[in-house]
C-alpha cells in the first residue's frame, strides 16, 4: 500500500504492507497508506497492524486512522488491533495527549505491545519481532507467517544478521533499500545499500527479494526487484 522512504517518492505512500491470509494484517502505516487503503473500500477491513518503529513514515497515518474510527466512516468497522514494540503504550499516550487526548490511541484501536523475539497472533497469522539495527533506535523487522507461507519484512535496518534470521528460507523477503551505498553518512548504521540487502537475502535462503524504501532519486543497478505502491504478490509455499 506504500513503499516510499523517509521522503515520500512523487504520488507515493510510505511504509505500508498488507498481508491478506486468515485475516489481513498491515505491515507499518505511514503518510498516505490509508489513502491508498481507502481506494479499496470506504473504510479498511483491517483485523491487525503491527508497527515496526517509531520513525513517522512507519506509522504516521494512525493519528487520522484514529479520526476516521472513531468520528467517522470506521465507526461502522470492527476495531483493529494495533501491535506496538515494547515502549509503544507509553509513546502512544504521550503523543495522545498533545495531539487530543492520552488515551485516544487506545480508544481506536486494541492495543498491545509486543516483545522482541516472541512470537504473537494477529490476523491468524504467526508473526516474530526481530530487532535490526537502525542507528540507536527501537526498531524492529517481522517474520510472518500462515497457511505454511512465510514472508519476512525487514523495516528499517542497517547490515544485522537479525535479517538473515528473520526472513529464513521466506517464500518473499520483503526488505529496504535505503542507500545508494553503504554508509555515506558514516556512523552507526541505520540502512542498507541494495547489495546488502542482497547478501543479506543470500544468507538467509529466502526464495524472492523484494527491495522497498527506495528513493525514487536512487535507481537500482542491477536486475532487482523493485515494490512500488499497489503491487500485488500472490505467495505460496514452496514445494
Ligand atoms: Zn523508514
Ligand atoms: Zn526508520
Amino acid at each position: 500500500m506504500g513503499c516510499s522512504p523517509a521522503w515520500p517518492n512523487p504520488g507515493g505512500a510510505q511504509s505500508g504492507y498488507l498481508l491478506e491470509g486468515p485475516g489481513r494484517l498491515l505491515l507499518d502505516c505511514g503518510p498516505g497508506v490509508l489513502a491508498n487503503l481507502r481506494e479499496r473500500e470506504s473504510w479498511p477491513v483491517v483485523d491487525a497492524i503491527a508497527v515496526t518503529h517509531w520513525h513517522l513514515d512507519h506509522w504516521g497515518d494512525l493519528v487520522p486512522w484514529v479520526w476516521g474510527a472513531t468520528l467517522g466512516p470506521g465507526q461502522e468497522t470492527a476495531q483493529a488491533q494495533l501491535w506496538v514494540p515494547p515502549d509503544g503504550r507509553e509513546l502512544l499516550s504521550s503523543i495522545g495527549g498533545r495531539l487530543g487526548r492520552p488515551e485516544m490511541f487506545e480508544d481506536a484501536f486494541e492495543l498491545h505491545e509486543y516483545a522482541e523475539g516472541e512470537t504473537f497472533e494477529a490476523a491468524g497469522f504467526e508473526v516474530t519481532p526481530h530487532r535490526v539495527l537502525h542507528y540507536d533506535l527501537l526498531a524492529f523487522g517481522f517474520r510472518a507467517s500462515a497457511n505454511g507461507a512465510v514472508v519476512g519484512y525487514s523495516g528499517d535496518s542497517g547490515p544485522d544478521e537479525s535479517l538473515a534470521e528473520l526472513a529464513r528460507d521466506a517464500d518473499l523477503f520483503v526488505c529496504e533499500a535505503t542507500l545508494l551505498r553503504p554508509n555515506p553518512e558514516g556512523g552507526k548504521r541505520g540502512h542498507l545499500s541494495a547489495e546488502e540487502a542482497q547478501e543479506a537475502f543470500e544468507v538467509s535462503g529466502a526464495k524472492r527479494l523484494l527491495l522497498t524504501h527506495r528513493p525514487f532519486e536512487r535507481p537500482l543497478d542491477g536486475p532487482f526487484e523493485l515494490a512500488h505502491d499497489g503491487l500485488q504478490i500472490e505467495v505460496l509455499p514452496a514445494g
